[in-house]
């Protein structure tokens, strides 16, 4: 295991005036790439601070990066703090010089002497060029463990981390297995606790993840190859399906709507929409089984559609006769074999609340639900209520 560190030197970033992010870029960039980040620091521009830190870090970690402190000025220290830490003597590199020279001279100036120090070096650290400003960071070879050095501008500090840092580091190579799997009608908790124990190892990791579609289980491996990652992934799968069976309706990129049409097996569906404005309709888009749809909040329409006045005065549009009485009328009015109808309202009285029905011709399934939100959440919810429905 690959242990990392990183310190991020300036005494704004100390006080708060500009946030950290490069440390939060590379945190992700590590944890991406194998190697585990134990620690972060933020020191302010102090030669002996920074220099203990990072003698410090380096007695604990086998990575060390640095960001910060690279300019030319009296308050950029990293160089000096790398060098004293190591006991190693900087001196002025002439490459490095005939580089920054040239970059001056390109823009018709002369290098300013202060700027000398940014072409210094120590024995056992590799200058990395920078493509995008003037200070070269640092690549340090010392017992075993590797300090580098990047300038703070995060523009220069990605750039340099990805096209000179990433190809020299010594990265584990592990190769990860995971697969989601997709479920329906459970609530995250509820799913937490019926996983129990599994959710507490690191290696099968098992994780939930809400999603607008219902509840997501990543189930994670890693491990040398592909296989052995597979291997060690298979039975916490194979336990997570059993446990989930009821609720889980696909895997990986399966689509909920993908899934209708699985159960479907060849019928055709038609689809009433009252209040949700297509959401419905934009999801089954692709759907070869998807026949015909109408999408209105017309009274008189839906009438003509098979909602009876009765329903509609006794107990709204909004209810669940109403969209059991539309789902039959899909089959009857569309020329579907199997009928579904959502009814919801984005606004007034019955705002959040939506009715979904299922008519396969010989049975009928209803599902509610009741949930504050924007118009737009309002209607997706629903759209994805009815699929969940049509796909049991
Ligand atoms: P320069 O050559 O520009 O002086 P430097 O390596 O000396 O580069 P700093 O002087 O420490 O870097 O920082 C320069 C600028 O880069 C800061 O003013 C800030 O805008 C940005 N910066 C520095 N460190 C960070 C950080 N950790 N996260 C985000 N931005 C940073
Ligand atoms: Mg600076």
């Amino acid at each position: 295991m690959l242990l990392a560190e990183i310190i991020s030197v300036g005494t704004e970033l100390l006080f708060g005036e500009i946030v950290d992010s490069n440390a939060a870029f590379l945190a992700r960039e590590l944890g991406a790439r194998g190697l585990t980040l134990h620690r972060k620091t933020v020191l302010g521009d102090n030669l002996e601070r920074v220099t203990d830190a990072v003698r410090l870090a380096l007695s604990r970690a086998d990575l060390v990066i640095l960001g910060g402190g690279l300019g030319p000025t009296d308050d950029d220290l990293t160089r000096e703090a790398i060098a004293a830490a190591l006991n190693e003597t900087p001196a002025e590199d002439p490459d490095l010089i005939a580089w920054l020279e040239g970059l001056y001279s390109a823009r018709g100036r002369v290098m300013p002497q202060i700027n000398r120090k940014q072409a210094w070096l120590i024995p056992s650290a590799e200058a990395l060029p920078n493509p995008v400003g003037t200070a070269p960071g640092w690549y340090v070879r010392t017992a075993g463990k590797v300090i580098v050095a990047l300038p703070g501008p995060p523009r220069e500090m990605h750039t340099m981390w990805r096209k000179q840092v990433l190809p020299r580091l010594p990265l584990p190579v592990r190769a990860l297995q995971a697969t989601t799997v997709h479920t329906q009608g459970i609530g995250e908790s509820q799913l937490a606790e019926l996983l129990g124990d599994l959710t507490r190892q690191a290696n099968p990791s098992v994780a939930t993840y809400a999603r607008k579609t219902g509840v997501d289980v990543r189930v994670a491996a890693s491990a040398d190859t592909p296989e052995a990652a597979r291997e060690l992934a298979a039975p916490v799968l194979e336990q997570v399906r059993q446990i989930l069976a009821r609720w889980i309706w696909g895997e990986g990129a399966d689509t909920l709507a993908g899934a209708v049409t699985h159960v479907l097996a060849g019928r055709s569906l038609g689809v009433i929409e009252a209040g949700s404005a297509g959401a419905l309709c934009t999801l089954l888009a692709d759907e070869p089984t998807f026949l015909d749809a109408a999408v209105t909040q017309d009274h008189r329409r839906l009438i003509t559609l098979g909602l009876t006045p009765v329903t509609l005065h006794a107990q709204g549009l909004v209810s669940e006769q109403a969209a059991r009485e539309l789902a039959a009328g899909a089959r009857e009015h569309l020329g579907a074999e199997v009928g579904l109808a959502v009814v919801t309202a984005v606004q007034g009285e019955r705002m959040g609340q939506a009715y979904v029905a299922l008519d396969t011709g010989h049975a009928q399934h209803a599902a509610t639900l009741n949930w504050p939100g924007n118009a737009e959440q309002i209607r997706e919810r629903a759209a994805v209520l009815a699929l969940a429905l049509a796909q049991r």
